[in-house]
């Protein structure tokens, strides 16, 4: 059983301007009894709860069996021995778990049903573009539906996504939704000498798109030693202000080894700003917080309703057809990742 007092000292470090990430033992007093109670239903269903990095923290580090990024949580799913998935994350997320896993229930205790990039592209704008475009491959983000993916050749993630653009194929790439990724994704693929004409859509996360230059320049001018980390969901100029970027679990790679005499900007949601507070204390983060608001939409009550008593609207539910297409979509992408 967990305690508040385990909990507030894994917690008390998080010091991020983000709403609702303040804790006081008053506040883990309240978690603890919900958090109990889902680890013991958690037990009686078999079930697994997979976290996105970018969930509010006492979720995190209060119920859940695997925390990552899309691409390591996706790798996690495909080895469950789970009757039931709760995906604490947001619906994209829960329906690659679906198609991962057909036979077994996926729900998710989302309150916000979206992402601004899975929302940016319908299934029905690639089968126009693919008109447009007949010689060029499809190469969707995760951050996608499962139409979309359906529609699809192959998916990435941040973490994969340039080795798998480089490696597939064909010379000419269509890459949707991120229209930011696509440009660092040019810009790296003329780094690697890689010749391809690459089209892109128009999508942007809203959270990552918030970054700007001028914000970056001022903490440099600032802090001394400042290093800047940076995910490839901001645009070119952000990453070209940076010293590494990469996906989220890159990012915290790079934070393991990285000197704790540097001052640190992390320019991705701040989950991960958070998780750095609470698993690397000794490390100087600058506070720039950019929420996401779908995937802080979670919360453990949510998570406690889907498991006594999930509504129809919390169930993950795709067509065999398109759960047959979409996985071929999935599966290019583990043999491309290499
Ligand atoms: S952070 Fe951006 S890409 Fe990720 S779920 Fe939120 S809106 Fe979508």
């Amino acid at each position: 059983m967990l305690t508040a007092e385990t909990l507030y000292n894994k917690l008390k470090n998080i010091k991020t301007a983000c709403p609702g990430c303040d804790y006081s033992m008053s506040r883990c007093e309240e978690f603890v009894p919900l958090i109990n109670k889902i680890n013991d239903l958690k037990k009686e269903k078999n079930a697994v709860i997979l976290v996105h990095s970018y969930v509010s923290p006492e979720i995190i580090y209060g119920i859940a069996d695997y925390v990552g990024d899309s691409y390591g949580l996706s790798k996690d799913i495909k080895n469950s021995n789970a009757d039931l998935i709760i995906f604490v994350a947001v619906k994209f997320m829960g329906e690659t778990a679906k198609i991962l896993n057909p036979e077994k229930e996926v729900l998710i205790p989302n309150e916000l049903n979206g992402c601004s990039l899975a929302d940016s592209v319908t299934a029905q704008d690639i089968v126009s573009l693919k008109k447009q475009y007949p010689d060029h491959a499809f190469v969707c983000y995760i951050n996608t539906t499962a139409e979309v993916k359906a529609e699809c050749d192959v998916c990435v993630t941040s973490s994969n996504v340039y080795n798998i653009i480089e490696n597939y194929p064909s010379d000419k790439i269509y890459f949707l939704p991120d229209r930011l990724m696509g440009l660092n994704i040019i810009e790296e693929m003329k780094r690697r000498r890689v010749n391809k004409d690459i089209k892109l859509w128009t999508g942007t996360c809203y959270v990552h798109e918030a970054f700007k230059p001028e914000a970056i320049n001022s903490f440099k001018l600032q802090y001394k030693n400042l290093k800047v980390l940076a995910h490839p969901e901001c645009s070119p100029d952000v990453l070209h202000m940076s010293d590494f970027a990469g996906s989220t679990s890159q990012l915290l790679n790079y934070m393991k080894t990285a000197s704790d005499s540097n001052n640190f900007l992390v320019l991705t949601e701040c989950g991960i700003v958070s998780r750095i507070q609470v698993e690397m204390p000794q490390k100087k983060i600058i506070d720039l917080c950019n929420m996401c608001k779908y995937m802080k939409s979670n919360t453990l009550e949510n998570v406690l309703r889907v498991l006594q008593n999930p509504s129809e609207k919390d169930k993950i539910k795709i067509s065999e057809d398109i759960q047959k297409m979409a996985l071929v979509c999935v599966e290019a992408m583990f043999k491309y990742s290499g």
